[in-house]
C-alpha cells in the first residue's frame, strides 16, 4: 500500500514557492543556515584535527536503523540533529580510512591542507567538466597533470583528467584505445585489400597478466573484448619476452581476432610488483599495441627517489593511471588519467548533442571529453591545492618515509620466527605467512584485531594460500604500528 503524504497545509511565499514557515526556503541562507554553518564547519576541523583519529568500525543494519533512528521525514528533522545523528551514531560506523593502523585494501592519507580544500570545492559550485564553465579549475587541475606526466616522462604534449577512480581510467584509456585501433583498421580495409591485414577482426584482444586489477577484465567485460593471459615471470612480473611469445601464439591461432593494447601494473595491488615497463613497450611498439600503464597504486612512487628506478620505460605509456587517493595524499575520489595523444581519447569520448554544441567552438581543453563522464566534479583541486601549498619535495619526502616503513616492516618480518615473508616488497606493500595457520585462523585474528581498535588489516590470497598483507601509504603509520600488528601475531 502506498502511504498517504502528510496532509499538513503547505505555505507558499509570494512567488509562489512552498516553504514551512520557520526555515524559509531551501537554499536561503538564514540564522539557521548561520547556526550550521558554524556546527558543520566546526566538526569538520574538529574531525582534521583529531590526533589519534578513531579506527572505527561498522555495525549490523538493524542496529545502525535503531540507533539512528528515522531521520528522512516530511518535514526534516533539522541540521543540527542530523549532524548529531552523524557525528554520533554514522561516522563512528565508517572505517577512518586514514588511521596509521589502517593497513587494508589500499588506504589513503588525505593531508589536512587537501582535505580542507575539499570543503572549498564543495561550496564553490564549480562545473569541471568543460572549459567555458570551469576554466579556472581546470587550468589548476592541468597543472598538477602536467606534474605526474612529467614524473612519467611523458611529453608536453600530453593531457588528461582527474576520474573518479582507476576502473573508470582503465575502462576509459582501453575504450580510447580500441577506438583508435578500429579507426586504423577500418582506415587500412578502406585502402588495401583485407588480406593485407585490414578490415575488423573477429573480437578484439587485450593482452594483460593473472597480477592485472580485476577492474581490467572489468573494463573487458564491459567493452566485450577478450583478454590475452600472458604468463609472468619468476618475479611475478609482465615482460617483454613472454609477451611476444603470447602474441606470436595468437597469431598462429588463426582465431581471427587483434589485440589492440597491453596493460602493465606499475605497482600490482596485491604484491606492489612492477612489471617490466621497457620491454613490455619494446614489444608494444613493435606490435603496434597500445601501451597502457595501470599505476594506480604504484604510479605515486615515481615521486621518490628511492623506487624511481623501478618504472624505467613508464615514459612509453600510451595512456598512465595514478590515483592521487591512493598514495598522493588526496581524499577520495580522485584518479588521474593521462593520454600521451589526447587527440585519441578525445575522438573515443567526446559527447555530441544540440546543447553541448556551445562547448565546442574552439580547441578548448574540456576534461569531459578525455573519460567516460561529463558531469565532473573538479575533483583534482584538493589535489592541486596540497601539491601548491607544500611543494613536490614534500610528497617525494612522504612517499619515500611510507617506503622505509615498508622496509621496516618486511625486515621485523623476517626476524620473526613464526612470520615468513611471502615476497620480498619491491614498493610499500608487504605480505608475509604466519606459520602453522590455516585461513580460520587469519580470519578470527582480523577480526579481533577491528573489533579491537587495534588495526585494520585483511588477509589476501596469494599462489590460493591465505597471507597476511600490509598496504603502507599513510605517512603518519610509523615502525611501532608495524610492531604492534606483528607482535599480535605471535
Ligand atoms: C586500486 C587499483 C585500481 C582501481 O582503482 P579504483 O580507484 O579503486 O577504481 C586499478 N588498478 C590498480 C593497480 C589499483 O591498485
Amino acid at each position: 500500500m502506498v502511504p498517504k503524504l502528510s496532509r499538513r497545509p503547505l505555505r507558499r511565499s509570494a512567488d509562489g514557492v512552498v516553504t514551512k514557515g520557520t526555515i524559509g526556503h531551501v537554499h536561503d541562507w538564514t540564522e539557521k543556515t548561520e547556526d550550521l554553518a558554524r556546527a558543520v564547519v566546526g566538526y569538520a576541523e574538529q574531525r582534521l584535527r583529531l590526533r589519534p583519529v578513531p579506527l572505527d568500525a561498522p555495525l549490523a543494519e538493524e542496529e545502525l536503523s535503531e540507533r539512528a533512528g528515522r531521520t528522512i521525514t516530511p518535514e526534516g528533522i533539522g541540521g543540527r540533529a542530523a549532524l548529531e545523528v552523524f557525528a554520533e551514531v554514522l561516522a563512528p560506523a565508517c572505517i577512518s580510512i586514514d588511521h596509521p593502523r589502517h593497513f587494508s585494501f589500499i588506504p589513503c592519507a588525505p593531508t589536512p591542507a587537501a582535505m580542507l580544500f575539499d570543503l572549498v570545492v564543495g561550496a564553490s559550485s564549480i562545473y569541471g567538466g568543460s572549459w567555458l564553465e570551469g576554466a579556472g579549475a581546470v587550468h589548476a587541475e592541468n597543472e598538477a597533470l602536467e606534474w605526474l606526466a612529467g614524473l612519467a616522462g611523458l611529453p608536453a604534449t600530453s593531457g588528461g583528467v582527474f576520474v573518479q577512480g582507476g576502473t573508470i581510467a582503465n575502462v576509459s584509456a582501453l575504450v580510447a584505445a580500441r577506438h583508435a585501433a578500429r579507426h586504423a583498421a577500418r582506415h587500412a580495409a578502406r585502402h588495401a585489400a583485407r588480406a593485407a591485414g585490414g578490415g575488423e577482426p573477429t573480437r578484439w584482444v587485450v593482452a594483460t597478466s593473472a597480477e592485472a586489477h580485476s577492474s581490467v577484465s572489468s573494463a573487458a567485460g564491459a567493452m566485450d573484448v577478450d583478454i590475452l593471459g600472458v604468463p609472468m615471470d619468476a618475479a611475478g612480473r609482465l615482460a617483454g619476452d613472454a609477451l611476444e611469445a603470447s602474441l606470436e601464439a595468437e597469431a598462429r591461432s588463426g582465431s581471427g581476432r587483434r589485440v589492440f593494447a597491453v596493460v602493465a601494473t606499475a605497482g600490482t595491488t596485491n604484491l606492489g610488483i612492477v612489471d617490466d615497463l621497457e620491454s613490455v613497450a619494446r614489444v608494444a611498439k613493435r606490435a603496434g599495441l597500445w601501451f597502457h600503464v595501470d599505476g594506480a597504486y604504484g604510479a605515486a612512487a615515481l615521486a621518490a627517489p628511492s623506487a624511481r628506478h623501478l618504472f624505467a620505460g613508464i615514459e612509453h605509456a600510451d595512456s598512465l593511471v595514478v590515483d592521487p587517493h591512493k598514495w598522493l595524499f588526496a581524499p577520495f575520489d580522485c584518479a588521474a588519467l593521462i593520454y600521451r595523444r589526447p587527440e585519441l581519447a578525445r575522438a573515443a569520448h567526446a559527447q555530441h548533442a544540440g546543447y553541448l554544441e556551445p562547448l565546442r567552438t574552439g580547441d578548448d581543453w574540456n576534461p569531459s571529453d578525455f573519460a567516460l563522464q561529463l558531469t565532473r566534479r573538479a575533483r583534482g583541486l584538493p589535489f592541486w591545492f596540497s601539491l601548491a601549498c607544500h611543494g613536490t619535495d614534500a610528497y617525494s619526502a612522504a612517499i619515500e618515509r611510507t617506503l622505509e616503513v615498508a622496509r621496516h616492516a618486511a625486515a621485523a618480518v623476517r626476524r620473526k620466527s613464526y612470520l615468513d615473508l611471502v615476497f620480498e616488497p619491491m614498493l610499500s606493500v608487504v605480505a608475509f605467512e604466519r606459520r602453522g595457520w590455516g585461513a580460520e585462523q587469519y580470519h578470527a585474528w582480523s577480526k579481533e584485531l577491528l573489533e579491537s581498535g587495534t588495526a585494520f588489516v585483511v588477509p589476501t590470497t596469494h599462489n590460493g594460500k591465505v597471507v597476511i598483507r600490509l598496504a603502507i601509504v599513510n605517512p603518519r603509520s610509523t615502525e611501532e604500528d608495524v610492531d604492534a600488528v606483528l607482535t599480535s601475531l605471535g
